[in-house]
């Protein structure tokens, strides 16, 4: 073998010892609670597509729409030529959506965050991160070359103590500005942030808060925007971002908040600016995905999720296994060694069930779970079978 494959091969050994190994898994089937997976019908238990929006006929209408008159890519970066009435569309109503003045939309989530995160900080400033936040959100605060502080997860007095420090770098003019960072919904553990005093201690220290609202867009809040309207913080928080991939069903990642936010990050966002615009077609089911979510049939498929999760926990807990209290439609069962987590998931899979192993780096190392998701298009019946497999398979897997 080559020198260069010899040594890759290597390291993909280590990962393999260590449970850590991942590989793609085709699916053969369209996004939804039933997929094809290895040419075996499973029912899927790891989608974000909350409310089933993925396969919603009025989004795959607007794709067709708009691939016919708009064509498949954008020709250019936004800057350029790019910049299509499609995704200028998208931003007036994601802006008129949340509320707030502007929007500016990027290929993905994980884009508008390491964009957002490096054009707002620099090696002056410090960005104060919750432990679990998205890797997306920590690529950005490393790249930015801040002052990198992390506080333990939803850790308020820890927050504050970091707070404090980096209010007295300020006042020694060691830093200029202070970012603080949380997911609104934790991606991989399903609980929510206290938005509430993050706002509030933030606002003590002159700090300015970025919010990650990828999981909780679309259900939560009477207007279904997320939770930072949930708490009626919607002017109160600088920065809110979040991906048009999950409960909106399409793709891609945006920004909303003030015009000269959006603007400083049309200058100097470089995942933005040094990169294709989005093909047109995602705009188009992005925007149809917005008048849904804002409709009455959004608030149904809301409750209808909603029901899906209080009805799948009582399954979950009824057939032995033990669950975190849970305020999402992220159920995490926690396993805890790496290797037994993907083996508790190779165990669901070959009964029909697919639940993913989640490993680190995605979590801390010995904290493996099942990632268990609930959507609005899951049937009772998809659930009783869950509760079947799950019954039947040792809840050795499930520590106490
Ligand atoms: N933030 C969180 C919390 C996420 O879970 C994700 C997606 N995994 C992202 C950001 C990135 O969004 P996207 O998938 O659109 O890149």
């Amino acid at each position: 073998m080559h020198p260069f494959d010899d040594e890759i091969q290597s390291e993909l050994d280590a990962l393999r010892a260590a449970g850590l190994h991942r590989e793609l898994r085709p699916v053969e089937s369209p996004q939804g609670p039933h997929i094809l997976l290895g040419g075996k019908p499973s029912l899927n238990f790891s989608s974000n597509d909350y409310l089933g929006l993925a396969q919603h006929p009025a989004l795959r209408e607007a794709v067709v729409r708009s691939a016919t008159e708009w064509g498949a890519g954008a020709g250019a970066s936004r800057l350029v030529c790019g910049s299509l009435l499609p995704h200028h569309n998208l931003e007036e109503e994601l802006a008129a959506f949340k509320g707030t003045q502007a929007a500016l939309t990027f290929s993905t989530g994980y884009a508008a965050a390491v964009g957002t995160v490096t054009a707002l900080v620099g090696k002056n400033d410090v960005v104060i991160v919750d432990k679990l936040v998205h890797a997306s959100c920590v690529d950005g605060a490393r790249l930015s070359g801040a002052k990198l502080r992390v506080f333990r997860h939803n850790d308020l007095v820890e927050l504050e103590t970091r707070l404090k420090w980096a209010d007295a770098q300020r006042t020694a003019q060691r830093a200029r500005r202070i970012l603080v960072i949380t997911e609104s919904v934790f991606s991989m553990d399903g609980d929510l942030a206290p938005l509430r005093n993050i706002v509030e201690l933030k606002e003590r220290f002159g700090a300015w808060l970025m919010v990650d609202e990828a999981h909780a867009t679309g259900l939560y809040g009477a207007g279904r925007k997320g939770l930072v309207e949930e708490f009626q913080l919607a002017d109160r928080v600088e920065v809110q971002f979040g991906t048009l991939g999950k409960a909106l069903g399409a793709a891609g990642g945006y920004v909303v908040g003030s015009r000269p936010l959006v603007a400083l990050l049309v200058n100097r966002a470089r995942s933005f600016v040094f990169s294709t615009a989005p093909v047109p077609a995602q705009c188009a089911a992005a925007r149809a995905a917005l008048a849904l979510v804002k409709s009455d049939e959004g608030e149904i498929l809301r409750q209808r999720c909603w029901a899906n999760v209080d009805s799948t926990k009582t399954t979950i807990v009824d057939a032995g296994w033990r669950l975190r209290p849970a305020q999402s439609p992220i159920l995490p069962l926690i396993i805890g060694d790496e290797k037994r987590a993907v083996e508790c998931s190779r165990t669901l899979r070959e009964q029909g069930v697919f639940v993913p192993a989640i490993r680190y780096p995605t979590v801390a190392r010995g904290e493996a779970r099942l990632r268990l998701t609930v959507t609005a298009s899951h049937s009772p019946e998809d659930i009783q079978a869950l509760g079947r497999v799950l019954a039947s398979i040792p809840s050795a897997f499930s520590p106490t």
